[in-house]
């Protein structure tokens, strides 16, 4: 791996204080190209524009993929991952589907704990922040016929995550629009299912909601995944979310939570959940929450639930009561570095000595 070191850190306190989401980069990236056949050394450089011609394949075919990842830092100083070799696993599962090519892990896994240790000044150590990191690749060929790409650009930037707080989110359940359909790619982290999910959430927010609860594509009556997050919903005191299937994402936060809920005795079911059952379940005053869950937000309460022309309200639960609540702290506790790691899904962040 090739280190070019900035030459003076961008680096103050105040980046710590960042209040949006994903604007604010850190010294420097990773780069690797993927070119006949096979990868680059990997560079890790200041971070930084690229140059591009609009003949870029991309741009054209969409040939794009990505993850999201966070490092924390300790009460001691010292910076871990979160399950990091997930990320990778579907990384590379992203990839296949879209014919892209696989990253191997000294690029991915290694290359992001070098990049992640010379910016470990980045990561904030407030309760709850946290260094967001974002691997991506794309088609990089100069080429506008319809055809894969047969050069690859993998990077990796991060940006100071501020701590997620949100006003009350309320969900739209789909009735038209579908994020994944079957035999597509909606288990695969492609920015096309970003691109496609844009306008259905602009229009349900011109109706007043902030996200959509996708539902199956086919029939509309399976309840699938909440904005970008992965879906709970609490039933009376049972947990609730929907099997991993192609249309579906499998996300971290959704396995971590499972199984931090088992872990307290929380009763959690893996199973469909039809959009009849949910509002049945609401009018009989079972519906006590609906959950979304991703690295990005860790976990979002949804306080309203647009379902046709009805508006399915929560009530909301005391702190102590709410699983929402109680699963977020637990996982922030253990990513932090507050609590025991009975999974063993902390990987800490070795001080190296290179490239100096
Ligand atoms: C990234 C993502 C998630 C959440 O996955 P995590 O690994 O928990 O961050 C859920 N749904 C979709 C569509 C996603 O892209």
């Amino acid at each position: 791996m090739r280190i070019e070191k900035i030459k003076e850190s961008r680096f103050t306190p105040e980046a710590y204080d960042v209040k949006t989401f994903g604007t604010k980069f850190t010294d420097h990236m990773l780069i690797a190209e993927f070119k006949n056949g096979k990868w680059s050394e990997p560079v890790i450089k200041p971070y930084g524009k690229m140059e591009f011609t609009p003949a870029l394949s991309i741009a054209h075919y969409g040939q794009g993929i990505f993850e999201g990842m966070k490092a924390y830092k300790d009460k001691d100083g010292e910076v871990h991952l979160f399950r990091p070799e997930k990320n990778f696993v579907r990384f590379n599962k992203s990839a296949v589907r879209m014919d892209m090519p696989e990253i191997p892990e000294e690029i991915f896994l290694e290359g992001m704990k070098v990049l992640v240790d010379i910016d470990r000044q980045w990561v904030p150590s407030d309760y709850g922040k946290s260094l967001y990191i974002r691997p991506v690749m794309f088609g990089t060929e100069e080429v506008i016929s319809a055809k894969s790409s047969s050069e690859f650009l993998f990077a990796i930037v991060m940006a100071v995550a501020p701590e997620y707080y949100s006003k009350p989110l309320s969900l739209k359940i789909a009735d038209k629009y579908s994020r994944a359909a079957n035999g597509g790619t909606g288990f695969a982290k492609a920015a096309g299912n970003y691109g496609g999910a844009f306008y259905p959430t602009r229009l349900a927010q011109e109706e007043g909601y902030d996200q959509i609860i996708w539902t199956d594509d086919a029939t509309h009556t399976f309840i699938e995944e909440a904005g970008t997050m992965n879906v709970f919903v609490r039933i009376g005191d049972k947990l609730v979310t929907a099997p991993i299937s192609e249309r579906i994402l499998d996300g971290v936060t959704r396995d971590s939570i499972l199984k931090i809920a088992e872990d307290l005795g929380i009763e959690t079911e893996v199973r469909r959940i039809t959009v009849q059952e949910l509002v049945e379940a609401y009018r009989k005053g079972e519906l006590k929450e609906v959950i979304g869950v991703g690295t990005a937000a860790v976990v979002i309460d949804y306080v309203m639930i647009g379902y046709g022309n009805e508006k399915l309200t929560l009530t909301e639960l005391p702190d102590d009561q709410c699983y929402g609540k109680i699963l977020k702290r637990k996982l922030v506790d253990l990513q932090m570095g507050l609590t025991e790691d009975p999974f063993g899904w902390r990987v800490k962040v070795e001080h190296q000595t290179v490239g100096v």
